[in-house]
């Protein structure tokens, strides 16, 4: 094999320009281990009878690689899917002040569990819980890692070795593997499931109460909606049931909402402070969804069942950090104005956005986008927005698209997959041949015209 001897070694590529070149990006190692995959592909052509490449191809090769694997996993994206809090894509944006408590947390040691006034060991809880409670009416909080985490330890806590009762017509799946039985059995807790699919009574959850009873559960089924001949009993009632019996009632709300959003013309979604003031002895609900914060779970109620789920050891396993909980309080204290509100949270602020608005800037957008793509045939089009992450599912907001359909009658999956290989993906939905941009979350218009043209 002539050609074999004609490949440079690892040592003289390294020391060469363009080797010195790469190291100086990547780093030694690194670029060690690129330039011996990259001759080993050189050899491996050589022996299949190919011409052996020079130092400089080699190198290059090298460089593509290192490139490649230099990109981040986690690049930020754009959402023009119509889904404001689309899951797959990360859910809530934060709003800046929640963006800057955050960054000023991970940049400087801060107190998380130290009193400032005392100089003695604080609670990290307490940086939240007096806002949490202010905002929902309710006597104590904790917070942590997602909602899903917040069910789990509450029944934990509460009801290990013991029976919780809960309405067949409530045993939801979220998605992710989150199911109530199975969270239930992880729990240890063991499910009494009553009533029906679509009808549960009060007789039922009075009839399955025992002394092994430890708690009667309410779920919100955020995600799906039972129709026609139905019956489920309203929290209040639950939580009058669970007094009589002796037990704390548990609601889980999903998604929750600190304020009542049909001041904004959204549709209803049960609010925090509505739950607690039914009876609830405790109330979950998530940071993420429509709360429109950081990745979290809230638990509110009563102070000796929070103390209780407090000392629990999952209570240390599931906990946040500095970073997530300046979050948190950041976007909290939005809430204090609401007024404000649609202004500086980016979740309502796009939830909120006019069909009219948002189809003048599809109508701005229309001829320079279209200049950007000439090989797709471009429109604006009505089409509806989604909530998303199981709030709010049957309802959805109108809005406006642009809508690309190719010229020569590519499947619109070409254009979608061409999308995504920006350096800002642009991620759409695909709907009757045509791929849609729902312009509803897209900050303004350069952001979309300034992606396009990075190619
Ligand atoms: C979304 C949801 C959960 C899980 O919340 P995460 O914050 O996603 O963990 C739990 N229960 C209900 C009813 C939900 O809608």
């Amino acid at each position: 094999m002539q050609g074999l001897r004609a490949l440079p070694s690892v040592d003289r590529l390294l020391s060469g320009v363009e080797g010195q070149a790469l190291v100086a990006r990547h780093g030694r190692a690194a670029v060690t281990d690129a330039l011996r995959a990259a001759l080993e592909n050189a050899r491996e052509a050589v022996r299949r009878g190919g011409a052996a490449p020079d130092g400089a191809a080699i190198a290059s090769r090298a460089a593509e690689a290192l490139e490649a694997g230099a990109q981040s996993a986690l690049p930020p994206v754009l959402n023009l899917t119509g889904t404001v809090l689309h899951t797959n894509l990360g859910r809530a944006v934060l709003a800046e002040v929640a963006v800057e408590a955050a960054s000023a947390a991970m940049r400087h040691p801060a107190a998380l569990e130290f009193d400032l006034s005392t100089g003695r060991r604080g609670e990290r809880d307490a940086l939240v819980a007096p806002l949490i409670c202010e905002l929902t009416g309710a006597e104590a909080a904790t917070v942590v890692n997602n909602n899903a985490a917040a069910v789990l330890l509450v029944l934990n806590a509460l009801a290990e070795g013991r029976e919780a009762i809960v309405s067949r017509g409530e045993l939801v799946e979220i998605g992710g593997a989150f199911r109530i039985p199975d969270i239930m059995a992880r729990a240890g807790v063991r499910l009494v499931e009553v009533g029906t699919t679509n009808r549960t009574h009060p007789r039922d959850y009075g009839n399955a109460v025992t002394p092994q009873t430890a708690l009667m559960m309410k779920v919100h089924p955020s995600n799906y909606r039972i129709e026609g001949f139905t019956a489920a009993v309203p929290a209040a009632e639950v939580a009058a049931m669970a007094r009589e019996a002796g037990v704390p009632m548990l609601n889980d709300l999903g998604s929750g909402t600190l304020v009542d959003m049909t001041r904004w013309g959204l549709p209803a979604e049960p609010t925090v402070r509505q739950a607690v003031a039914e009876g609830a002895d405790i109330v979950t609900f998530s940071g993420d969804k429509l709360l429109g914060g950081p990745q979290a779970g809230f638990i509110v109620g009563r102070p000796d069942l929070i103390a209780r789920i407090n000392r629990n050891p999952l209570k240390r396993a599931l906990r946040l950090d500095k970073i997530r909980l300046a979050a948190i309080e950041a976007t909290l204290r939005l809430y204090r104005d609401p007024d404000r509100l649609a202004e500086r949270l980016p979740t309502l602020r796009m939830l909120t956005r006019r069909r009219e608005e948002i189809a003048a800037q599809a109508l701005r957008l229309l001829a320079p986008v279209a200049a950007m793509l000439p090989d797709y045939r471009v429109k604006v089009v009505d089409c509806s927005s989604q909530i998303g992450s199981g709030a709010l599912p049957v309802e959805t907001l109108p809005s406006a698209a642009l809508a690309f359909t190719g010229q020569g009658g590519e499947a619109p999956e070409k254009l979608a997959a061409r999308l995504r290989a920006l350096p800002l993906p642009v991620i759409g939905r695909i709907r009757d041949g045509a791929l849609l941009l729902d312009l509803r979350c897209l900050p303004d218009d350069g952001t979309l015209l300034g992606a396009l043209a990075a190619r």
